[in-house]
């Protein structure tokens, strides 16, 4: 965790937009763009922003801007991607389990398109045999990841198609005539030690192997950590650079080919961009502890209770105050607890406690529970605040509804 915005601009944008609202600081998207830029300048490497993680179109305009592409995992973010200012050229579109349409529609787009499956790949080498290359996704059988929620590359997993199925996809290129321009694998999320991304990366050359006419670049997915405590660690990115950089500039010259590296980063550069301010409602001292009940609940961050996740959570109303330890709690009639015996700065009724680590999978998984708004949402950029999403009104809520 790291704090880019003052205590003094989270209170004036919670003042001037009111709670609960999320904050972008773009410079630090920025920054963390920049580390990864640096962490791999011995390679021919692209950034693919995942959007999934966070896809407000000033959000995307801004990524845009710095010089990265984009991963997108459904036919709406690419169409978010493309209104945002986005080239087809620089959109990866890597959907899993839809419908053949969804990817008819990325390949009319003109997008790069990721094929996660044996069956897609077959009726996509049938219709349009060489003439639009593909990347494959594949699944190397690798644990890894911070849980099992966020791990998609060990067996169990529905993304990819098994690197055992080497035979069948060969097939499948031969007698359909299909190009394979590129190699991907996304082993999961929160990966701490490098080693893994390096044996995923042995694995891929394996396979590349296969593929090294048509072949251009092998997509490595993501993963990268970044820190959510005092003292917590980041994926090392520049060691994984340079270890990067090596293997493909011995495989080069083993095999003469020249590919270029692709990453899928979301978290890594959008997650401490983030802040969610809330307002504290009520401090209820029961006989087990001490509540903290504010003005949102997983309707609008459902990581802690989704995933366990934590985020740091600091009283920007009372940093001085002593500290005292709460049950941080939601207005959610349901279980809404965001995290247990939590260290804060004594919590007044009115104080804004801000969630840190909030910019990923923070709006973008929030929702409508409890007939509550969704959170406005405002950017930061060259220290002026700008609402990028209006809070959801009423009207919101019954924009669908068919009244009998
Ligand atoms: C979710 C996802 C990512 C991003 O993962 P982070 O942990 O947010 O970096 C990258 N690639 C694919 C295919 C994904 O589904």
């Amino acid at each position: 965790m790291h704090q880019s915005l003052s205590n003094e601009q989270l209170i004036s944008i919670a003042n001037e937009y009111g709670t609960p609202v999320y904050v972008y600081h773009a410079e630090k998207i920025a920054e963390q763009y920049q580390k990864l830029r640096n962490a791999f300048s011995g390679t021919d490497a692209r950034f693919f922003y995942a959007c999934k993680s966070l896809t407000n179109p000033n959000v995307l305009r801004y990524i845009q801007g710095i010089g990265a592409s984009l991963d997108c995992v459904s036919i709406n973010e690419v169409r978010l991607g493309l209104m945002a200012g986005f080239l087809p050229e620089q959109i990866l579109f890597t959907p899993n389990c839809v419908d053949f349409h969804e990817i008819e529609e990325g390949k009319n787009l003109g997008v790069n398109i990721n094929i996660d499956n044996i069956s897609i790949l077959e009726q996509f080498g049938n219709r349009f045999g060489g003439s639009y290359p593909v990347c494959i996704r594949l699944n190397p059988h690798i644990m890894a990841g911070g849980n099992f929620k966020i791990s998609t590359g060990h067996v169990d997993s529905k993304f990819g198609i098994s690197i055992h199925q080497i035979r069948h996809i060969e097939r499948v290129v031969k007698t359909t005539g299909v190009k394979v321009s590129g190699l991907h694998m996304h082993t999961g999320s929160e990966i701490k030690d490098v080693g893994v991304f390096l044996r995923g990366l042995e694995v891929m050359f394996e396979m590349a192997r296969h593929f090294l006419d048509s072949l251009e670049f092998i997509d490595l997915g993501s993963g990268f950590k970044v820190p959510y405590r005092e003292d917590d660690i980041e994926t090392d990115v520049v060691s994984l650079g340079k270890q990067v950089a090596e293997a493909f500039s011995s495989f080069e010259k083993e095999t003469g080919k020249h590919l270029q590296v692709w990453f899928e980063p979301g978290k890594y550069l959008v997650s401490e961009s983030g802040y969610f301010i809330v307002k504290a409602n009520v401090v209820k001292t029961t006989t087990a502890t001490v509540f903290a009940g504010v003005n949102s609940g997983f309707n609008h961050l459902i990581r802690p209770m989704f995933y366990e996740s934590y985020h740091f959570i600091k009283n920007v109303s009372n940093p001085n105050g002593p500290e005292r330890i709460y049950t941080v709690v939601g207005n959610i009639c349901e279980t809404d607890t965001f995290a247990w015996d939590r260290k804060l700065n004594e919590v007044r009724e009115g104080d804004y406690l801000v969630f840190f680590n909030a910019g990923a999978y923070g709006f973008e998984m929030s929702s409508n529970f409890n007939s509550r708004f969704r959170p406005a949402e405002v950017m930061v950029e060259n220290g002026e605040a700008r609402l990028i999403r209006k809070r959801d009104t009423m009207e919101d809520l019954l924009k669908n509804v068919v009244w009998e």
